[in-house]
């Protein structure tokens, strides 16, 4: 059989982050003949390598300078009046929607689907209209072609791109564009198939929310249209991240060539594939390897798989379940990790590789070895079994909020109490440290006494500032998820593991692997430490399960929600060492919360059910005197918002300051009565908030919220800012708070 192989998209920030480097460089000196060299080159290097692992069809467009979705806009002439007036070059247009200039804002930014990679939101209006721009598109078909690769460009479908863009108009639907937006792509498509492209692949992800039956009209419309078009190549529409449900009919009833199918997250979908006849004369990309986690795929599950669908398509290709953005690129070069743990990842390029083996494994009959690693447990800790199998409802359960808040007055707070997120900049000495011990140049010793001298100094400067509750600035911690990950068992970390997060922004994200246990407390010496330093109480600093599982790779042989629960139990034990470390205040940040929500409504009660669970098994061992605090990043809570009631926090500090307090309308609106410290300090912005204005912040929080139920603190921590910037903005918020109180 004809069984061909590709995959939907590959990463492209360079195995060793070179384009964040080369773009870096790039904005400090503006050399953009030296950024354009280095981008050809790493897609040159992508388009070879894909090559010559054997993978059949190769996607073009999927490098980008900064974000897929921005491409897009370039692509489709959609720049924002207010980029156009800098009068600058189209790249340096482009980096001012990503980045901001000269007191211009940025394109929002904000999460792909429930990844954690963030696209820049497109904002069009009434007038909006479309100006086909695809010169990148088109130089890169030429430049790939010199290395004899012809590529399938992908591009965002026009439902896609419309669904996710923001409307800047009152009473205006993006929407409403499609006929506009059609017609452009009818024009692309024109130009692609002029330039000989055999097969151009459309994304569609948005096909696997819920969709009204307005909106799936508009698919079928679309769809018809641009299928339909005589000068065009081979239409592919690829859905991933989940099942497509209702979408899948509507698409697959046009006459478009192919569809990509994510049979990872929707292994039901195989079954829908046999009842649909109009694929037995479409082509179905049947994306079988995950794209988005790190563990090799069962390779015999996946051929059965494969073997299956080939009965009942017109031509079968196998793909990755999504682009392979989402994952380092290379596990070859991870040499420090144990090799158990090692023989069973797979990165892209070992991705790719399992892509091409089943491959070939159906169309020339080869033997694929079925038994390999995949899905083996390796850190198998029976103890840990057992302690998940003994919780209790109980152990989610703090004293009631009443008695907890007469318990906690002993902590002796004022109305309206400061304080802030957890971090303090985290300044050059601080990094040099960390470095220094990596590398050996400094002894652990050295090492934890410059820590030490650290928390000292952020403790004496937070006393002079005057804040009332005191946090020791978490200098130690290289990232919030990476420092824990470090520290339990069950979690490995990479070298060079880097995943695009935004731009030219990586994470590294560890790879929670077995088990979870807790061999050591892991953050209890320095909050005593920080203690020992004031008589003002100082929080102890957690990151909470949810987000210790949604910024890492998590096994995938067991539910999430009980890999959650191993996750809070070492926590739970953290928390009762703090407690007995006399430590008055906990802060267990969840700042991940909203984007592990499912993409559909009908899965969200139990996500809320088992997340909103973690979170109290872990915090639920504090007595009454500790006071639990949380923390959420983001002020866009809608759906999540009964989920922060659920978590039971006496205290639940939140994003807030951009959306001047709107949080607090949602939070009185599900009758939340516990403490709240909505963020008036935006701390993304470098800009010292003044004391006038933090007063109409507080004021506006007072109108919806009473006194005793307000907390003063930032939007977020403070890791990213510099002491000149945090140092006033500070001082600004206490004095501000200073004043509001002579008013209760
Ligand atoms: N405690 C963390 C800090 O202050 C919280 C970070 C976050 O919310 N992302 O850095
Ligand atoms: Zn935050």
């Amino acid at each position: 059989m004809n069984t061909t192989t590709t995959v939907l998209g590959y990463p492209r920030i360079g195995p060793r982050r070179e384009l964040k480097h080369a773009l870096e460089h790039y904005w400090a000196d503006g050399d953009a003949a030296q950024l354009e060299a280095e981008a050809r080159r790493l897609r040159a290097e992508t388009w070879l390598d894909l090559k010559a692992r054997g993978l059949d069809t190769i996607p073009g467009n999927t490098f980008s300078y900064y974000d897929q979705m921005l491409d897009q806009v370039h692509l489709l002439g959609v720049v924002p009046d207010r980029f156009r007036a800098l009068g600058l070059s189209d790249l340096d247009t482009y980096f001012a929607m990503a980045r901001g200039r000269d007191g211009v804002a940025p394109l929002e930014l904000t999460k792909w689907f429930d990844t954690n990679y963030h696209y820049l939101v497109p904002e069009l209006d009434r007038d909006t209209r479309f100006h086909l721009n695809p010169d990148k598109i088109l130089t890169e078909l030429t430049e790939a072609r010199e290395h004899g690769v012809d590529l399938r460009p992908v591009v965002i479908g026009p439902l896609t791109f419309l669904l996710l863009s923001k409307s800047t108009s009152p009473d205006f639907e993006p929407l409403s564009l499609l006929n506009h937006l059609v017609d452009a792509y009818a024009d692309l498509l024109a130009q692609l198939d002029a330039a000989g492209v055999d097969w151009v692949q459309l994304d569609e992800p948005a096909l696997v929310q819920d969709r009204t039956p307005a909106e799936l009209d508009a698919l079928r419309r679309t769809y018809d249209k641009l299928a339909t078009l005589t000068e065009r190549p081979r239409l592919l529409v690829a859905t991933y991240f989940g099942d497509p449900g209702p979408a899948l009919p509507v698409l697959v009833s046009t006459p478009i060539d192919g569809v990509a199918l994510d049979l990872v997250s929707a292994p039901g979908l195989v079954e829908q594939i046999a009842a649909l006849p109009s694929l037995q004369r479409k082509t179905v990309v049947a994306g079988v390897v995950d794209g988005r986690n790190v563990w090799r795929t069962a390779l015999g599950d996946a051929l059965s798989t494969c073997a299956t669908l080939s009965g009942s398509v017109g031509r079968l290709e196998i793909s990755t379940s999504c682009s392979l953005l989402h994952i380092p690129y290379d596990v070859e070069v991870e040499d420090e990790l144990d090799p158990r743990v090692r023989e069973r990842l797979a990165f892209a390029r070992q991705k790719v590789d399992e892509v091409v083996l089943l491959g070939r494994a159906l169309s020339e009959s080869i033997v694929v070895d079925a038994g390999n690693t995949a899905g083996r447990l390796i850190n198998d800790e029976q103890a840990v079994r057992d302690r998940v199998a003994a919780i209790q409802t109980g152990d989610r359960q703090r004293a009631p909020y009443d008695e907890r808040r007469t318990a906690q007055e002993s902590i002796g707070l004022p109305k309206l109490a400061t304080t802030t997120i957890g971090s303090f900049p985290q300044t050059v000495e601080i990094r040099r440290a960390r470095a220094d011990l990596r590398t050996g140049r400094i002894d652990q010793a050295t090492y934890d006494e410059r820590m030490r001298s650290e928390i000292a100094e952020v403790i004496a400067r937070q006393e002079d500032i005057g804040l009332d509750v005191l946090v020791h600035g978490e200098p130690e911690r290289n990232d919030m998820v990476q420092y824990f990950a470090e520290q339990l068992d069950g979690y490995a970390t990479t070298k060079l593991g880097w995943v695009q997060s935004y731009g030219s922004r990586c994470v590294r994200p560890p790879i929670l692997y077995g088990d979870v246990s807790r061999p050591n407390p892991m953050t209890v010496r320095w909050a005593s430490y920080a203690q020992s330093l004031t008589s003002k109480p100082v929080k102890g600093m957690l990151t909470g399960p949810v987000t210790m599982l949604a910024w890492s790779f998590v096994r995938d042989d067991q539910p999430l929600q009980v890999t959650a629960d191993q996750v809070a139990l070492a926590l739970r034990d953290e928390v009762a060492d703090l407690v007995a470390a006399g430590i008055r205040i906990i802060q267990v940040d969840e700042p991940a919360l909203r984007e592990l929500l499912p993409l559909r409504e009908a899965d969200r009660k139990a996500y809320l059910d088992w997340s909103v669970g973690a979170f109290r098994l872990a915090t639920g061992g504090a007595p009454a005197a500790v006071q639990v605090h949380t923390h959420l990043c983001y002020s866009e809570f809608g759906a999540v918002i009964a989920g922060i009631d659920g978590l039971d926090a006496d205290v639940t500090t939140i994003e807030a300051a951009r959306s001047r307090m709107e949080v607090l309308a949602d939070l009185a609106a599900v009758g939340f009565r516990r403490g709240v410290g909505p963020g008036v300090y935006d701390i993304h912005s470098p800009r010292v908030p003044g004391t006038e204005e933090l007063i109409a912040l507080i004021q506006a929080a007072l109108a919806s919220t009473p006194a005793d139920q307000l907390w003063i603190n930032p939007d977020c921590g403070l890791k990213t800012r510099t002491y000149a910037e945090v140092d006033p903005a500070l001082r600004n918020l206490t004095k501000a708070t200073q004043q509001v109180r002579t008013t209760l």
